[in-house]
């Protein structure tokens, strides 16, 4: 085969379309209701818009982001999240003076170099959100909530909630020299990764997934027990909203994001329905993140989930999506006098909203039935050169069989009436 789509990139064919807009309605129509409004930004970005947002250290900035110059030899890249769009274009677009809280929410493709693998890819989907202007633990919580709502809306029982504070720019310094001291003493046993993030972003070696550095690791203090009065009490109220809204947590102090920007709140959402790729949404506070990107300083707080993983969870937990959406009704056309006025009828039946299809391969009228079976059409109507005289024609329901003559005039109105 001459041309294959690239490596960790996928096709999302016409036989599977609809599970993805059934997804992506229930989440649209979840944020809707909690008044979060669409934001649509571009794919790609300054790429100092990413480090400098995401973090050097990163491992989406270090390794991973899909970055080139383009021809004016600016160096652009492929967006690897939506967080660091948004703020800018929150920055750049003023809207802190349209409304002191912007609660908006984006649906789109991610790009990230990765190794592909089941529930890793290239080119990924997320929905996510962002609430900017508000300190609130309400906020937190809120968010929280929506991104549960969003899985429950669509019959997903089987996740779990970890949340955890990472303090803020008051306590975390303490924290983290405590714990670099620590580290430092057992740096050698620990893996590659770890190593190189003692001095930069200690936290992130308490995160690590290496078994080596877990049992290494398992006595460290943990930042609940540095936590700052403000950061306390900020994570005690998420907690105690979350409980009021009978949502179930467990507090993971060993949960981190990775970087300085991201204050008090980190969380997490995973299933049990997948394999190693569990995580399905990941979110937290970014107190510092518009200050960094050279605006006013205003808090945040976001979340994004990955789309592929909640369709793999949903095939897993064997929910059934909506099936596709079939034609109303098949015009099959007996003889070649009534193709032209096959179509035409198809057409303004479609301008008054009703899904009809007829033949386009000029088949014989045994050919079109057999289509029409297989696109699982309601109904057919057979017209030829008589019933086009006569201006009638029998309309079959294909379900049972039956049929009945009708008014060639009153398709439209005959087929709202039975199918209502
Ligand atoms: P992150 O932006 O890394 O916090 O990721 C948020 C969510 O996006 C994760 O919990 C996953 O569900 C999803 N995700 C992240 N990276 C990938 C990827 N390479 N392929 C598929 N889904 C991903």
């Amino acid at each position: 085969m001459a041309f294959r789509s690239i490596k960790g990139t996928k096709d999302i064919l016409p036989a599977d379309s609809h599970r993805w807009q059934h997804v992506e309605a229930i989440v649209r129509d979840v944020f809707q209701t909690f008044n979060y409004k669409e934001i649509r930004t571009p794919i790609f970005e300054q790429t100092a818009l990413f480090s400098r947002s995401i973090g050097e250290l990163t491992d989406i900035v270090g390794k991973e982001m899909y970055t080139f110059e383009d021809r004016s030899g600016d160096s652009i890249t492929l967006r690897p999240e939506g967080t660091a769009s948004v703020i800018r274009a929150y920055i750049q677009n003023n809207l802190a003076e349209q409304l002191p809280l912007t609660k908006v929410y984006y649906i789109g493709p991610m790009f990230r170099q990765e190794r592909p693998q089941a529930g890793r890819l290239r080119q990924f989907h997320q929905f996510g959100a962002e609430a900017i202007g508000s300190p609130a633990a309400e906020v937190d919580a809120e968010i929280i909530a929506m991104a549960i709502a969003v899985y429950r809306k669509l019959g997903i029982r089987q996740y779990a909630l970890k949340i955890n504070s990472v303090g803020c720019e008051k306590c975390r310094p303490v924290y983290k020299a405590t714990l670099q001291e620590l580290l430092r003493k057992i740096a050698p046993q620990l893996s590659p990764d770890s190593q190189r993030r003692i001095d930069q972003n200690p936290m992130r070696v308490l995160d690590s997934k290496d078994e080596e550095d877990q049992s290494l690791t398992v006595d460290m203090p943990l930042i609940n027990e540095f936590l700052c009065t403000e950061c306390s009490e900020h994570f005690k109220n998420v907690q105690r909203l979350l409980t009021s809204f009978e949502i179930d947590f467990t507090v993971d102090g060993r949960l981190v994001r990775g970087l300085d920007y991201y204050t008090k709140t980190a969380f997490e959402l995973t299933s049990t329905a997948l394999g190693s790729q569990d995580a399905l949404a990941g979110g937290g506070r970014y107190d510092l993140l518009t200050q960094e990107l050279e605006g006013k300083a205003t808090p945040g707080v976001g979340f994004a989930a990955g789309i592929e993983r909640l369709l793999m969870v949903l095939d897993k937990t064997g929910f059934t999506l909506p099936d596709g959406r079939h034609p109303l009704l098949f015009i099959a056309a007996a003889d070649d006098s009534a193709r032209e006025w096959a179509l035409a009828e198809t057409i303004r039946l479609r301008e008054r909203g009703i899904a009809a299809e007829t033949d386009l391969l000029r088949r014989s009228l045994k050919a079109q039935m057999r289509e029409a079976d297989r696109q699982e059409a309601t109904f057919v109507l057979v017209a030829g050169a008589r019933e086009l005289e006569e201006g009638k024609a029998a309309l079959k329901r294909m379900q049972d069989g039956t049929s009945e003559l009708i008014s060639l005039d009153t398709i439209a109105s005959t087929l709202q009436r039975t199918s209502s």
